[in-house]
């Protein structure tokens, strides 16, 4: 039996998350919204205790990824991608795009911790990792990916552009999808960690964007970019039948903490609504039926129940990978959940709001327009029903596109 009552052993690390995302988060969302491009200093302490976290094995509070050891017992956990979950959920309470500017809370990160050895994980594990998969002409279908890696020596020399790196700037590397030979489709696609200061590796420029405007996004480029061949991901051959399945297991694990962070900005715009609302002197009756009630009230209630789906889901999601169940399918679900349902939500809340919800004076209109890339990023709302679809109806992506 699934049990999604939250584990009392998460209960501190929920308690210390919203304690940091009330005491460092919100004070400063609004000045770093503002001040694009300006990296938050007040972050690094917060960094540091995270790492604490992170290194004692319960989990963390960030997109830091968890490993998949040989000690599965069986029987109900309720482990690392849980905890994550939970924690992320209460950052994103705070700011979504604070979280996303933590040092070494990158996508990166997660991957590494997904399918990094041990050596590569001793090498790399410190480091702040962004993921660098999105390039001009290939975004939702990632196997058309054209950065190269081509194999000299020791070496492999990695050839390309990527583009909307989040953290591209700051991380301290990058995690780079690039394909060790074109015709061998999307087998051949490998990810390389890259660290920053590598001859051939350059940082072109950082985008201007509608929201999370704290967190930093990069095109990159890399030419003739020499890294030595154990900084490979996961194994060199290119297994056809396997295809794509070293570099989407990360998926597994990375979109349940995308899905987390939309609940937390739900839940914020939802808890600011309410209290708007009773301000108004609007009732939000749960023994009623919503016919009965205020419309306000009632187009409340109909928020807050897509909230609780999409939050159920992502924990599902979240508790499969903790108990090695193949998730992708659940994964998806929640990730296209999550993020119809924080768009819906944080734009409802402004209507809600009236003129207070549009303007700078509330964090109801930041976190609208923080919302929306959360349905984008680590896969669209259409690629993610797309994925559930072909699941479900057990068709490949070659019969379903
Ligand atoms: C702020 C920000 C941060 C980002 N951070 C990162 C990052 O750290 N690393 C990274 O690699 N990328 C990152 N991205 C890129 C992001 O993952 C891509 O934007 C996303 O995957 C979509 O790709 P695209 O923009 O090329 O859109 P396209 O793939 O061109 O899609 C355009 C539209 O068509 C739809 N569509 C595409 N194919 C289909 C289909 N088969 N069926 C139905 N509809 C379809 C899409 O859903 C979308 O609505 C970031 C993007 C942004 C905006």
């Amino acid at each position: 039996m699934i049990n999604l009552e939250v584990p009392k052993k998460a209960k501190a690390l929920v308690n210390q998350a919203r304690q940091a995302a009330t005491e460092v988060f919100r004070p400063i969302s609004r000045k770093y919204d503002r001040a694009e491009h300006a990296y938050p200093s007040e972050l690094d302490m917060l960094a540091a205790l995270l790492d604490g976290l992170n290194t004692s094995g319960e989990g963390g509070a960030g997109a830091a990824g968890v490993r998949r050891g040989d000690d599965d017992k069986g029987g109900n956990r309720n482990g690392g991608n849980l905890l994550t979950v939970l924690g992320t959920i209460e950052l994103c309470w705070g700011d979504v795009a604070l979280l996303l500017s933590m040092p070494r809370q990158g996508l990166g990160n997660a991957a590494i911790a997904s399918v990094a050895n041990d050596e590569q994980l001793a090498r790399f594990g410190k480091l702040w990792a962004a993921m660098a998969i999105t390039e001009p002409d290939c975004g939702s279908d990632s196997a058309a990916i054209t950065t190269t890696a081509t194999k000299d020596g020791d070496d492999y020399v990695l050839n390309g552009e990527k583009i909307f790196v989040t953290s591209g700037e700051r991380a301290d590397a990058v995690v780079v999808w690039a394909t060790l030979d074109r015709t061998q489709g999307r087998a051949a696609i490998k990810s390389f960690v890259v660290e920053k200061g590598t001859p051939g590796f350059e940082v072109v420029r950082l985008e201007h964007k509608l929201g999370i405007r704290a967190s930093d996004t990069a095109v990159l480029r890399f030419d003739n970019c020499r890294v030595p061949a154990q900084n490979l991901l996961g194994t060199p051959d290119i297994d056809t039948k396997k295809g794509f399945a070293g570099v989407m297991q990360t998926f597994d694990n990375t979109r349940p903490l995308v899905a987390a962070m939309a609940i937390g900005v739900a839940r914020a715009a939802l808890e600011e609504t309410r209290g708007l609302l009773a301000e108004a002197g609007v009732e939000v009756d749960y023994d009623k039926p919503v016919n009965a009630q205020h419309a306000a009230a009632a187009t409340f209630l109909r928020l807050e129940a897509d909230y609780e789906a999409a939050y159920l889901l992502t924990l599902e999601s979240a508790w499969m990978a903790d108990n090695r169940k193949p998730n992708s399918l659940e994964a998806s679900m929640a990730k296209a959940k999550a993020g119809r349902t924080v768009v819906d939500v944080t734009l409802r809340c402004v209507e809600l709001a009236g003129t207070l919800g549009y303007t700078e004076d509330s964090l109801l209109e930041k976190w609208a327009r923080d919302a929306k890339i959360l349905d984008i990023f680590e896969g669209t709302q259409q690629i993610q029903q797309l994925i559930v679809a072909r699941k479900l109806l057990g068709k490949s992506s070659k019969d379903l596109k």
